[in-house]
């Protein structure tokens, strides 16, 4: 088997829960996966057959339908999803909750975390993040859309932008500005989608077909006070620690996707005759997959470093920001070595390393764009 699971770290818990994202993402999601990028969309019943399996909830609270678990299962979990499902649309909408839910669970009262968390975790309900903006991304303390406290209601207004999940969330974890300016100023607020005031328009992108990705609308939009999620100007620990679980979650992912590069390029050089012999009886060819697995293990041992110090309690987000860039890179590279090694038919659509070359650079710019994660990563390091 090419690199295997490092057994110091994955024990028969963890394979067991590999098995079943694997089953569910081999059956429920890769036959579907292009009918599904050229749809725009994929089914809503997806979300709650992936909780009924227990996928949504992982490392969620059990009071509220969750899992608790260490963080090699939130590996296992991205990881096979890219792999074996093949579509980083599919994973980023399918997992929203991930990004847009853990705010809701770290700041929420608990009457608001009773009232959203259970539906979203069944996958009844679906959770969005909306920080980003079309004024700017990456420097979320300069963000623009306000929340103006009016008696027991806020008045938002403003909008955001390149939205996962924008067009069909249920509940959308909004950051706003309630205060002065910088981030102390920023608050977090839930919008459900039928607030008047509030409006969406989906957007057309190089990959992630089958994300609805969208920009938002809040205009005079009336949100019950009782929908802040931490105090205000209370968000930005709460955003940036967010930041931190979307970057390793998104660096599996991407180390998933490269590897799933590595699978079918290596099949292909197998099956493949040119010159009277295989391709991968090639020198050439065989360095090109022996580049990809290096990249690969590289990129998974850095995974599996993050992931036990995580678990021992430290907070490295120094690494987690480097890891992201750096499976973003793997997923670069073996993602273009790919469909170079499948020729003309690694160009093709419906073919799974032609999806997966387009859906690279989101991951170089979703979640902390790789500039700015060496300035996070350098400020952390003292330089
Ligand atoms: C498909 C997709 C889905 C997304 N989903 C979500 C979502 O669910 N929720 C959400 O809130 N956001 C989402 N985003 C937004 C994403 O997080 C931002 O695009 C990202 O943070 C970058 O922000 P920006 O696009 O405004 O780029 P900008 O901040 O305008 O930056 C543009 C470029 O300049 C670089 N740059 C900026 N400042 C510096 C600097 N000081 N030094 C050097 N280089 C710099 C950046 O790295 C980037 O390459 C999504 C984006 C995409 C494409």
């Amino acid at each position: 088997m090419l690199n295997p699971p490092n057994p110091r770290y994955y024990g028969t818990e963890h394979e067991a829960f590999r098995a079943t994202v694997r089953r569910f993402a081999e059956r429920e999601i890769a036959p579907h996966a292009d009918a599904w990028d050229e749809a725009g969309q994929f089914p809503r019943e997806l979300y709650k057959s992936a909780a009924a399996i227990g996928l949504l909830g992982t490392g969620f609270p059990e009071e509220y339908g969750g899992t608790p678990c260490d963080h090699f299962h939130g590996l296992v979990l991205a990881e096979e999803l890219a792999r074996r499902g093949g579509s980083g649309g599919v994973s980023a909408s399918l997992m929203s909750h991930t990004i847009g839910a853990p705010p809701i669970v770290a700041g929420g009262s608990a009457e608001l975390k009773a009232r959203v968390l259970p539906g979203i975790l069944a996958g009844e309900k679906i959770s969005a993040l909306a920080v980003t903006e079309a004024g700017g991304g990456s420097d979320v303390a300069q963000l623009a859309t306000t929340a103006r406290r009016e008696g027991d209601h806020y008045a938002v207004n403003g909008s955001k932008m390149f939205i996962t999940s924008g067009m069909r969330a249920d509940w959308y974890t909004v950051a706003v500005r309630t205060g002065g300016p910088g981030a102390s100023g920023v608050s977090l607020l839930l919008v459900e989608r039928d607030t008047p005031g509030f409006t969406r328009t989906g957007l057309r992108k190089m990959g992630w077909w089958a994300s609805d990705t969208a920009a938002l609308y809040f205009d005079d939009c009336r949100v019950p006070a009782s929908n802040l999620i931490g105090g205000e100007g209370q968000a930005f620990p709460l955003i940036m620690r967010n930041f931190n679980g979307e970057r390793l979650s998104l660096a599996a992912s991407a180390c998933g996707f490269a590897q799933a590069c590595l699978d079918d390029a290596a099949e292909y050089a197998r099956q493949r005759k040119t010159f009277g012999q295989p391709l991968i009886g090639h020198q050439v060819i065989r360095h090109k997959l022996v580049d990809m697995v290096e990249r690969i293990e590289a990129t998974r041992a850095l995974l599996d470093d993050l992931a036990a110090r995580l678990d021992a309690g430290e907070q490295p987000v120094a690494q987690t920001a480097m890891a992201k860039n750096y499976a973003a890179r793997t997923m670069q590279f073996c993602a273009d070595a790919a469909v170079q090694i499948l020729g003309g038919s690694g160009y093709m659509r419906g073919v799974r390393v032609e999806r997966i070359y387009r859906e690279v650079k989101v991951m170089m710019i979703g979640g902390g764009a790789e500039e700015i994660l060496k300035d996070l990563a350098a400020r952390q390091l003292g330089f």
